[in-house]
């Protein structure tokens, strides 16, 4: 059963799983009036998700605006952002492709033990996606790759440029629909993160002063592209983003 309470929030319900590869996993979730979400300048959604799999969802209260209330720490919820990688508004289901990573967290342990019937929440849509543009540079690890998979399945036919995605190993590669005039580069992580620096040596090639012709897009652990930032100051703001999509700690064990 699903609910919506607002065109903000939805309940989803977890109607199927596919294990991609050994770390990620997608769940197809269903949920009533989906139009809201299906929109390719929104991509991203705030997902609720009920840690150690015991709260019930359908316990949310939630503010006069339809915004749930009291998700914070302690609450028994967890809010996490991922990506819609592909949604059908008429059937009324989307996909969201999680990595399963080995650190224990809400998001990825929800993803590993879900089965059909387990229910979440969902908010937003929120942005994030490219600028139009002739040449693109999309730069990111795993938890980008449902990202860069639907900009590029999504970019007009014509388009030119260079796609980096870091992964554990060859296992962990999908298959992208990408414009025949794109190259991808699969990097495999060997110890030391290189995403940085393969992303670096091809920005060079952007002219600053050509700003309508290029758009740079680039997410993954927030001290592996910092160095990154530094690289985009030449450009305007309007033709890159650059978004830390999760941080890495040292002290992983579970509190408690
Ligand atoms: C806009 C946006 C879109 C995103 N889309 C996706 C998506 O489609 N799919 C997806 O899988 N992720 C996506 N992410 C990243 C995801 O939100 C983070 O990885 C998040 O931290 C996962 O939450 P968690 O509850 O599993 O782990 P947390 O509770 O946040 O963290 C628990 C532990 O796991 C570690 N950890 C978290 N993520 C990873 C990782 N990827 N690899 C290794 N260790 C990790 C942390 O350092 C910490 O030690 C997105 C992030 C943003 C901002």
């Amino acid at each position: 059963m699903t609910t919506s309470r607002t065109d903000g929030f939805r309940t989803l319900q977890v109607a199927d799983t596919w294990q991609l590869t050994p770390r990620m996993k997608r769940l197809r979730l269903t949920g009533e009036n989906l139009e809201h979400f299906a929109s390719s300048d929104d991509i991203h959604v705030r997902l609720y998700i009920p840690e150690d799999g015991e709260k019930d969802i359908r316990s949310l209260v939630f503010h006069a605006d339809g915004q749930p209330r009291d998700t914070g720490p302690g609450s028994g919820f967890a809010v996490r952002y991922y990506t819609i990688r592909r949604i059908d508004r008429a059937a009324g289901w989307l996909d969201i492709d999680f990595v399963l990573h080995d650190a224990p967290g809400p998001g990825s342990d929800f993803a590993r033990r879900a089965r059909p019937g387990d229910l979440c929440g969902m908010s937003g849509p929120c942005g994030l996606n490219v600028k139009p543009a002739n040449r693109y540079l999309l730069v990111g690890d795993e938890t980008a790759l449902p990202a860069i998979a639907r900009i590029v399945e999504e970019l007009p036919r014509h388009s030119t440029g260079h796609v980096f995605v870091e992964i554990d190993g060859a296992d962990e590669r999908i298959e992208l629909d990408m414009p025949t005039g794109m190259s991808l580069h699969w990097l495999y992580r060997q110890g030391e993160p290189s995403l940085a620096k393969a992303a670096k040596a091809v920005i060079g090639d952007y002219d600053p002063a050509e700003q309508d012709d290029f758009f740079i897009w680039i997410a993954g652990e927030f001290g592996a592209i910092a160095s990154l930032r530094l690289a985009l100051h030449a450009f305007a703001k309007t033709r890159y983003m650059c978004v830390p999509y999760w941080l890495k700690k040292y002290e992983t064990a579970r509190a408690g």
